[in-house]
Parts: C-alpha cells; structure tokens; sequence
C-alpha cells in the first residue's frame, strides 16, 4: 500500500469546506474526488484561459486518452525514477472457474490480484508524454521546431494525500516546445514570465522558483540535486492550505531525453532537437482561487471573473 499521508490541520479543514460545499465529491479514497458544478465552472474557464494565452504561438492542438501504452513508460526511464507514482493496469484473462474464485475473493474484499494480468497499458503519469513519440513518427523536424497544445488531460500519480491540493487524479494542463536548444531554452524563459503574469491577471500571489522532481532512492537523490543544480526544472508556487506554498505549474526542461528515446531530430545540419514542457496543474489552480477569492464564484472580484470570463 502506498503511504498515506495525511492532511495538516489547515488542509484537513479546508478539505471539509470543499466536501460541504460540494465542489468535491468523496469517493472514501483520499486524493480521488468528483467535482461539482462550481469546481468544473472555474476549472474549464481557467483552461480556456490557457488556451487563449496559448493561442498566439499557434500550438498544433493533440489530444490523448489518459492511458499510456505500457512500452512507453518502459522506454522513457519511468520506473527508474518514479516506480512508487505509476499506475499500472491490469485484468482478467482465465477461465469460468478462475473467474468465480475471483469474485468470490472479491465479495469478501480480499486480494484478487492473483487473477489478474498485467496489460498492455499504464495510466498516463505526464499528460505531455504521448507527444514525442507522436511528433517523432513524423520524420525530421523544420527548422524552428514546433509547440504542441496538449490539452487538459487526466494524469494519475499513487499519492494518497488528506491534502486536497495533492489528488491522485487530476487534469495536467500541458503545453510542449520541441526545437533546436536555443530555440527551446528561449520558449521556457519566455513562458515563465508569462505563466506567473496569468495566474497574477486571476488574482493569484504566484512567485516562481527552482525545484526538483520527487525522484525515487538514493540514486534518486542525486538525480534531484543535478536536475536543482542545472536548473532543469522550475515551478510557480501558490499559497493554498498549509504551512507551505504549492506548486501549481511546473516547466520541465528535458533537454535530449526524449528526444534521443524517441529520435527526434531537427532537419538541419546540427540535428539536435531538445524539448521542454509547462503544465499547469488545473485543480490546484482551481483550489488556490477557491482559496483565495471564495468558494462561491459568483462572489469574485468583477476583474478576476472578467479575466475567466465567469
Ligand atoms: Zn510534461
């Protein structure tokens, strides 16, 4: 089982006021929850939001289920960094008889993985990474590269958390530059301003710094110091519940590891492709304007509704 952790006083409370209030809709497993009118009403705006400030880059808009084949998360290294987070799927495939000591096993709620298989198919950990594979397929990349608007998919993390801002479930928000390095880096300094005025324009106190991913061990650890040291990853922090503030967007800077997973290159006579990705995290997003301006949108500041178009 993976550990639960649970909630500080703030963030148990606040949970609460959000069940109560029913944006979110319990499911009695921490971190997955339904959500009410009000929750999807400023989640989709703030999306739409996204996809207007997008819309002057003239992203190619993909879309993907939020399953991911098995093979790719093999490939890109995800289980060397992350195997406590993915979400593997697995189903029945024996006989009558294996089938009813299954439900047997079941009706008692007992383990019944001893039935199961594993298939071809993980639960989808990063929203943006169907798109290399996807992009890489194509052949060679035109000079300049290209940036994709990947939607608002479901991404599934194994976090059982009694923090409302840390979902097992939730919509990753994603948008990707794949080009030459120069070409990349310059999109990812670019977007960090604008990411932190977007959020600002809604009223958010969103500052910026640099961060690490929970990679997993020891070797882990190093992982995370190297990715800090280089400045790989950045993130823009939101104070929600609790003692400390949450990360509510994050821009990844992979340089060439997907791109030599997958064989992206440019076509050109330097033929390295680099790629980097921003994803905002759309329910955090949502919870830190709940937060912030009231769980009843109709409530707003007339500027902030205006900016989501409520
Ligand atoms: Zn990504």
């Amino acid at each position: 089982m993976a550990e639960f952790r649970p909630g500080d006083p703030e963030q148990t409370a606040f949970l609460q006021e959000l069940l109560d209030a029913r944006l979110l809709i319990d499911s009695g497993i921490p971190g997955v929850y339904g959500r009410g009118e009000g929750f999807e009403r400023v989640r989709s705006a703030f999306d739409a939001r996204v996809t207007a400030a997008a819309a002057a880059d003239e992203p190619e808009r993909l879309a993907f289920p939020p399953v991911l084949p098995r093979r790719q998360i093999e490939e890109i290294g995800y289980l060397k960094s992350f195997p406590h987070l993915a979400g593997t799927i697995f189903s029945f495939e024996g006989d009558e008889e294996q089938a009813a000591a299954q439900e047997a096993t079941a009706e008692r709620h007992e383990d019944w993985s001893e039935f199961q298989t594993q298939t071809d198919l993980c639960l989808t950990p990063a929203a943006c990474y169907p798109v290399y594979p996807a992009i890489a397929a194509r052949g060679k990349l035109a000079p300049g590269g290209l940036m994709v608007d990947a939607g608002g998919s479901y991404v599934f993390r194994r976090e059982p958390s009694g923090d409302p801002a840390r979902l097992q479930m939730f919509h990753q928000r994603e948008i990707v530059r794949i080009g030459e390095p120069a070409t990349v880096a310059a999109w990812r300094d670019a977007w960090r301003d604008r990411s932190i005025e977007l959020l600002r324009s809604v009223g958010l106190d969103a500052s910026f710094d640099v961060a690490s991913d929970p990679f997993f061990g020891r070797s882990g650890r190093l992982l995370a110091r190297s990715q800090k040291a280089q400045a790989l990853k950045f993130e823009v922090l939101v104070q929600i519940a609790g003692p400390e503030p949450t990360a509510v967007a994050s821009f990844n800077y992979h340089q060439d590891h997907f791109s030599s997973t997958y064989g992206l290159e440019m076509d050109a006579p330097d033929p390295t492709a680099h790629t980097a990705c921003l994803g905002f995290g759309l329910e955090r997003i949502t919870l830190a304007l709940l937060r912030t301006h009231g769980l009843d949108s109709d409530e707003w500041p007339g500027e902030v509704r205006e900016e989501l178009g409520l």
